[in-house]
């Protein structure tokens, strides 16, 4: 029934669920906050306006995407037929999302797979299940039927569940040991499968480098969000010409970044989402001054402002050999290492088991491009 409602019906509910959201901006932001810690501010950008863009992307496009597309038949055989692609709902898409973006995430996917005649069943993070629930009511109150969005709140077990139940399609958001988990089972029934995995991005900062628009871009990648983001800068790689610089830029900054309670106005970086969490953080921290790391800044949770928090963390002279270049951290930490030729930092980059993005920062815009690709 939603898919025969029509593309201009279902482009409608969603106008309607951007005024909505557009209305509640503030509420949502602050739920997005108590739940997950982020700065007020960093979720109202980063999540809220987000998914009001994705919105108007969807409103925008979709009559575009979904129009049937004629395909000529260049096969001898099939001279005489004409053929044509026709843009059809799989049916219901489950989406099994993580905690790091709670709104963002599930509420973009969803989108684009209601208004191509889907229905969605989410299965948000079981941190963060108030913002899903909230991300349900205000498609229910733009005209999104009850049974065509779907919110089941669980842990892995019912991740598991959902992807084992009659779902048409699956699109995962979360760890690279989840998600293989979930390509296996998925292979196992010829599910299709959407996988958007964790990431180790480097930063290259080349010779010519403008060191405070760099350093200020390292500590933006490496600490928004407080570290936990899938294209957060995970490691960095500058030229040892401006390697000093480039350190005592990023230290400065650092020691001047505000960090606290998300709720008040003035907080910069908020705590980690739990416990596990920091562990982890502290643990990559710790391997690598055990193998002869310097910790420039922070360094150390910061217990006098409650569970969770820990200091944003400039480190030099780490090698390849620790847990920090290779594995996600996921926390506010950059570890900046010295090249001496733009073949050594690609190597260094490159040297990864993991391919989500990169950054190359240098005042020659075709140079970076071109190391880019
Ligand atoms: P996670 O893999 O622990 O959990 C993600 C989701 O999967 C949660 O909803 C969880 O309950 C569910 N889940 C756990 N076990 C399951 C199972 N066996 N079967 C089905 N579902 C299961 O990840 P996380 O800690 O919530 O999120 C952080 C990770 O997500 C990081 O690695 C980060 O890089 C990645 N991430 C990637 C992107 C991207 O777009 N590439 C975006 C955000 C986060």
């Amino acid at each position: 029934a939603w898919n025969e409602l029509g593309v201009r019906e279902r482009v409608s509910v969603l106008r309607k669920f951007q005024r909505l959201l557009h209305d509640r901006k503030s509420e949502v932001a602050g739920l997005i906050t108590r739940e997950a810690g982020k700065p007020q501010v960093e979720a109202l950008l980063t999540e809220v306006l987000v998914v009001l863009d994705a919105t108007r992307f969807c409103v925008e496009h979709a009559f575009s995407f979904l129009r049937a597309q004629p395909v000529p038949h260049d096969n001898l055989a099939m001279k005489t037929k004409t053929g044509r692609i026709l843009r059809e709902p799989h049916g219901v898409i489950g989406i099994i999302s993580p905690w790091n973006y709670p709104f963002s995430i599930p509420a973009t996917e969803s989108l684009s797979a209601l208004v191509t005649g889907n229905a969605v069943v989410l299965k948000p993070s079981e941190l963060t299940s108030l913002t899903a629930l909230e991300l349900a009511s205000l498609l229910h109150k733009a005209g999104v039927p009850k049974d065509v969005f779907q919110v089941v709140v669980g842990d892995g077990a019912t991740g598991s569940a959902l992807l084992n139940s009659a779902i048409d399609k699956l699109v995962f958001t979360g760890s690279v040991a989840t998600g293989k988990r979930i390509a296996q089972a998925a292979a196992a029934r010829l599910l299709p499968v959407v996988l958007e995995l964790g990431g180790k991005d480097p930063m290259l900062v080349l010779a010519d480098a403008d060191v405070d628009v760099a350093s200020s871009g390292a500590l933006w990648g490496a600490f928004a969000n407080c570290g936990q983001a899938c294209l957060s800068v995970e490691r960095c790689y500058v030229h040892r010409s401006l390697y000093d610089a480039f350190l005592e830029a990023c230290v400065r900054k650092t020691k001047q970044l505000h960090v606290g309670n998300g709720i008040d106005p003035q907080t910069e970086i908020g705590p980690l989402i739990y416990e596990r969490q920091l562990r982890n953080v502290e643990s990559h921290v710790e391997d690598a001054r055990a193998r002869g790391a310097r910790v420039l800044t922070g360094g150390s949770r910061l217990t006098q402002l409650g569970a969770n928090f820990y200091a944003p963390t400039v480190l030099a002279d780490v090698t390849h050999a620790m847990h920090i270049m290779r594995e996600e951290t996921f926390g506010p930490v950059l570890p900046v290492m010295p090249f001496d030729t733009e073949d050594e930092a690609m190597r260094l980059a490159n040297d990864s088991d993991y391919g989500l993005a990169a950054s190359v920062w240098t005042r020659d815009r075709a140079r970076g491009a071109s190391l880019a690709r």
